[in-house]
């Protein structure tokens, strides 16, 4: 396992590199999260973040796009692609939290343990592990290290873990090491790594923070 020192120099080159990040930032709404990983799919943040403003104008709360018709919602987010399969699939999970919550309200998960927020937001339709580790840490602030593909193929590259574990098994090694404070910060900073400098299939070494604590540096 990584030393907690070579953690804290990681830290500190992303933190150099993508400036200071709060340890935990204001949680943002658990169902704005879940409904933008819907739309983000096979898409760009640009497209997703217009689908997701045009859907709140044009339907301002979840109530209303729980009650409108389906092509109302799919007209709303056009501009991320896919609108009928992801319009079925934001009514489908409204459908599903209404059912059983009776209301649109997931900040009750903050207050919940790990394995109960994750076992609820497991249970809703179509929604992958990954989506649901990024809204324990981003949206209800629980001690998780979500791993997409960017922070899987950094790790593996800097050493901290070995490729030939499952993503699960590479998400608990990786909170075992990084510290609490760290587990936002870290997590956004790497993510940022893979899509700008650490890329498939070439890394960009030669502009990467890290190039002096990675064993894979070209
Ligand atoms: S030095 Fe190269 S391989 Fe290592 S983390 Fe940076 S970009 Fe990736």
């Amino acid at each position: 396992m990584a030393s907690m020192n070579l953690i804290a120099r990681i830290h500190a080159a992303l933190e150099r590199r993508y400036g200071v990040r709060a340890a935990r930032r204001v949680l943002s709404n658990p169902l704005d999260d879940l409904i933008l990983a819907i739309l983000s799919q096979k898409t760009g943040d640009t497209n997703s973040c217009r689908a997701f403003q045009t859907l709140r104008q044009v339907l301002p709360t979840w109530e209303q796009a729980h009650r409108a018709p389906e092509s109302a919602v799919a007209e709303a987010i056009g501009s991320a692609g896919l609108a009928q399969y992801k319009a079925a699939r934001i009514k489908a999970i409204l459908r599903q939290i209404y059912r059983v919550q009776g209301h649109f309200d997931l900040t009750f998960l903050r207050d919940v343990s790990v394995e109960e927020a994750t076992a609820f937001l497991g249970r809703l339709n179509g929604i992958s592990s990954k989506t649901v580790a990024r809204l324990l840490l981003v949206s209800l602030g629980k001690p998780v290290f979500p791993v997409d593909a960017h922070i899987r193929r950094v790790a593996c590259r800097l050493g901290l873990v070995s490729l030939t574990l499952t993503p699960k098994k590479i998400q608990a090694a990786l909170q075992s090491m990084v510290p609490l404070p760290l587990l936002f910060p870290m997590h956004v900073n790497l993510e940022q790594l893979g899509q700008k400098t650490c890329k498939m299939p070439t890394p960009l070494c030669d502009d990467c923070p890290l190039s002096k604590l990675c064993p894979s540096t070209r």
